[in-house]
């Protein structure tokens, strides 16, 4: 390894992949970024938990990101590193060509280094295998002995015993073979990022489906500010990016310039027709379908999920779908169950659910998706319960495939069928404050989980119940809605 400078990280590479405006802004105008959300936070931050973990895969390493933050003192102190035979290296940081790429592990063992990307994943993505081949390209370029880098995502199939077994929570794959038919195209395309560099302009390139391919792009705020206007052809719901896209492009900006004839889904022309007259599209006989198999008592149910990358209960997978809070709104009364699964509490979690529903003969739910799974893993996991749990799903009245079926569409929905914004929308008067997404919610339940008794811990407890009584409280204010509507 030689002393070199560096201009392009492997994470503004991928962006000039995307989109040379998008790599030119983030290098030279990165305050016109958008704000990071919440849950992009939340992911990353789960990203850096696994890659941390993943260290015990090799246990003892020097972590260069302990020692520096500094991205040119990183790079020295690996060179160190490895003149000296460090046999493991954590965040190994490595340049060739103007580009800087850190590696999650490096090993080293006879005078041969293999290096480790660790993806908080269970699938390998298209875009996870061109970042792995990128690393691959700059070690083998700048690091002598090198002679492979696996791509290690996680392995779907492991069930946690007592603790977790790293060697069998991950598997790997070799991206030697997709990394050395692409050593050319990284060096041709690495020269074309950093003329890219060198322009004294922003490049000149319109919105388009790169906008949000492999990634959403995070200067939306700056491309699309002047194109998002109330009657954008772009809030038309179940419209592929590909029509919307040819419309745009050829100068059908607004909705009310496209032609009918264009539009070959007469129910996407109703639509359209709501738009233009400001005015929702309501079929009330189907609505009234739906509603007639509301039999009373009636109650509204709402269920978090908790889904941890790195299993935390014995038997359960990464990723596993595990219930922990569910609340139930009637006309009258609330009443919920949270669970802090210090042990593995589904069955009393599954108990509590078929008590505390079987006074009801409907159960509103608001997209039934994640009810349903959750039910169907708790059968698995409690057979002897799975008649009662059937029982519970039976009542399930999904006041989503009003919206799904465009039984109504209100224009002020846009393309955004959240149970938050139709609330909104049909101003039901519940109000969202503290816990905005479920990812949030599942995050502060991992708090949660993690604080002892106090003042912390409450404060957890109210927003999570808070959070989730809310979307019962404006499912079951839905169909008041809904049933006044068809009256
Ligand atoms: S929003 Fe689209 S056009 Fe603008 S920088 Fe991002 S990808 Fe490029």
């Amino acid at each position: 390894m030689s002393s070199k400078k560096y201009s392009i990280s492997k994470s503004s590479f991928l962006k000039f992949e995307q989109c040379a405006k998008s790599f030119f802004l983030y290098k030279n105008h990165p305050y016109l970024r958008d704000k990071l959300s919440v849950d992009k936070q939340l992911t990353f931050r789960r990203g850096h938990d696994i890659g941390f973990f993943a260290q015990q895969l090799f246990p003892g390493g020097i972590d260069v990101s302990k020692e520096t933050k500094n991205a040119m003192e990183a790079y020295e102190l690996t060179k160190t590193l490895i003149d000296n035979k460090t046999p493991v290296i954590y965040e190994a940081t490595f340049i060739y060509k103007d580009v800087l790429v850190m590696v999650d592990i490096l090993h080293y063992e006879n005078g041969i280094f293999i290096a480790y990307e660790i993806k908080s994943s269970i699938k390998v993505s298209e875009t996870y295998l061109r970042d792995a081949c990128l690393q691959y390209f700059v070690l083998k370029n700048s690091l002598t002995g090198f002679e492979d880098l696996f791509l290690t995502t996680m392995n779907g199939d492991y069930v946690m015993d007592e603790t977790i077994d790293p060697k069998k929570l991950f598997k790997k794959r070799s991206v030697k073979k997709e990394a050395e038919k692409n050593l050319e195209y990284f060096e041709k395309k690495i020269e074309e990022a950093v003329l890219i560099l060198e322009m004294n302009a922003i490049p000149n390139i319109t919105i388009g489906k790169h906008c949000f391919k492999p990634y959403a792009c995070d200067f939306f705020g700056t491309c699309w500010k002047d194109v998002m206007n109330e009657k954008s052809v772009f809030n038309l719901p179940f419209i592929g990016k590909e029509k919307l896209f040819e419309w745009y492009d050829a100068g059908v900006k607004n909705i009310e310039a496209i032609e009918s004839s264009e539009i070959e889904n007469p129910k996407h022309l109703k639509i359209k027709d709501s738009f233009i007259s400001n005015t929702p599209y309501i079929q009330p006989e189907k609505i009234a379908v739906l509603l007639n198999t509301i039999k009373e008592p009636v109650a509204a149910l709402d269920m978090e999920i908790w889904s941890s990358a790195l299993p935390q209960l014995k038997g359960t997978r990464p990723f596993q779908q595990i219930p922990f809070l569910f609340c139930i709104a009637d006309e009258t009364t609330e009443s919920h169950f949270l669970t802090e699964h210090i042990l593995d509490e589904r069955k009393t979690f599954a108990e509590e659910l078929i008590k505390q529903t079987k006074k009801y003969n409907t159960l509103l739910v608001f997209d039934k998706t994640m009810e349903e799974l959750a039910i169907k893993g708790l059968k698995e996991m409690v057979p002897a319960l799975s008649a009662d749990l059937e029982e519970v799903k039976n009542k399930f009245v999904d006041l989503f495939e009003v919206f799904r079926n465009l039984y109504y569409y209100h224009p002020h929905f846009k393309n955004n069928f959240s149970l938050k914004t139709i609330s909104e929308v049909f101003e039901t008067g519940v109000t969202y404050t503290g816990i905005q997404s479920g990812l949030e919610a599942m995050n502060h339940y991992e708090e949660y989980r993690k604080s002892e008794e106090g003042i912390e811990k409450q404060l957890n407890r109210d927003q999570l119940i808070n959070y989730c009584m809310n979307d019962a409280q404006a499912t079951l204010k839905l169909a008041h809605y809904l049933q006044n509507l068809v009256k």
